[in-house]
């Protein structure tokens, strides 16, 4: 991972206003992205079908390489990469050293000739079909990343409820934030406002809008280091709180007709947590809330790395941005969330001025 790489490819041109957010996307990783790098193949002409078996045979014990690729096309044989033949050495002075039987050894010699193969298996089915132009492959489709890709993951409420969020987070940084970056989360079962924070005037690290956001969470659960003014209203059964929601997005959303349905509040904290609840929104119903376990996250600006590290320790189940930041660590620089290495991964779409293809 390399921060002080220029912004690659991805950061496209954001929405502005809030009618421009018309679209989602899902930021994948670049495996799902990219298409697949070719490297060079030495391959031979079979004369027969009859020689196949033996060839086979033989070259999986002693050259087993190409486990993503179909080692046969029509008769032609993959037989190593081309990378593992010594400078101005002939594919028969490297296949010596494999003690091949002499009549496969004659087979591999036939008709040599070096074709270009996908690198990697790919993971998305257009990858797929543009290997098949090089060489066939092997393929395990998958149902959710391809939804992801195309869009049809979410429903089209879940849509349109997500670019909500994204067309309020505009109109409160206007509108309330001096148009400095602010940020929602929310607990999707409801789905229900659970904090909003508001990168301030003066702005230390640790007061980033995402920062502020996940301490608002943790306020909403009895915790939480910021003081700002909060209204601590419960509702009536007393099972949700307001605490993670400033005053000023409160009394802003309220006098607006077009707020008036939302639903805010954060289910309580239970009192009697078991030990060490694991990540997805399954803990959230089991266990109540735990910081942003289950939880969505909505942000005006990509987040640095150091708030989207904040949001991998506090388990966040999804992030949505609407503008690209220079520091990005989710597109712009690199995709935080495509490291493996990490204990928790979100997902990360992006809100876009191009709507979604009609997938009904
Ligand atoms: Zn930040």
């Amino acid at each position: 991972m390399d921060i002080t790489a220029p912004p690659s490819k991805r950061a496209r041109k954001s929405p502005f206003l809030d009618e421009d957010i018309t679209g989602i996307r899902a930021i994948l990783s670049d495996e799902f992205d990219e298409d697949i790098a070719l490297i060079k193949a030495h391959s031979c002409q079979l004369e027969t079908k009859q020689q196949l078996q033996a060839v086979i045979q033989e070259l999986s014990q002693k050259l087993p390489h190409f486990q993503h690729l179909k080692r046969v096309q029509d008769r032609s044989v993959l037989i190593c990469p081309s990378s593992e033949l010594g400078i101005s050495q002939s594919l028969e002075q490297h296949l010596e050293q494999f003690a091949f039987s002499e009549h496969v050894l004659r087979a591999l010699c036939q008709g040599v000739r070096v074709v270009e193969v996908p690198e990697r298996m790919p993971r998305l089915r257009v990858q797929y079909e543009k290997t098949l132009k090089h060489w066939p492959c092997k393929f395990h489709p998958n149902h959710y990343s391809e939804s992801l890709r195309n869009g049809s993951n979410f429903s089209s409420a879940q849509r349109t409820f997500h670019k909500r969020m994204g067309q309020l987070l505009v109109r409160l940084s206007r509108d309330v934030n001096a148009n400095r970056p602010v940020g929602i989360c929310v607990d999707p079962r409801q789905p229900s406002i659970v904090s909003i924070a508001g990168t301030g005037e003066v702005c230390k690290p640790h007061e980033h809008c995402c920062m502020m956001l996940v301490d608002f969470v943790a306020r909403s659960q009895e915790g939480g280091a910021t003081q700002t003014e909060v209204i601590f209203t419960e509702d009536a059964k007393g099972e949700t709180t307001l605490r993670g929601i400033p005053k000023a997005y409160y009394d802003y959303l309220m006098n607006n007709e077009d707020c008036k349905d939302l639903t805010f509040g954060a289910e309580k904290a239970r009192e009697c947590k078991e030990a060490n609840p694991v990540q997805g929104a399954d803990n959230l119903a089991k266990f109540g809330p735990y910081l942003c376990t289950g939880y969505d996250v909505y942000l005006l600006q990509e987040p640095c790395l150091m708030c989207s590290m904040a949001l991998v320790h506090s388990r966040a189940k999804r992030v949505f941005f609407v503008k690209n930041s220079d520091n990005g660590a989710l597109a712009t620089r690199f995709q935080l969330h495509s490291v493996r290495e990490l204990n928790h991964h979100y997902e990360v779409f992006q809100f876009t001025a191009e709507e979604n293809e009609d997938l009904t």
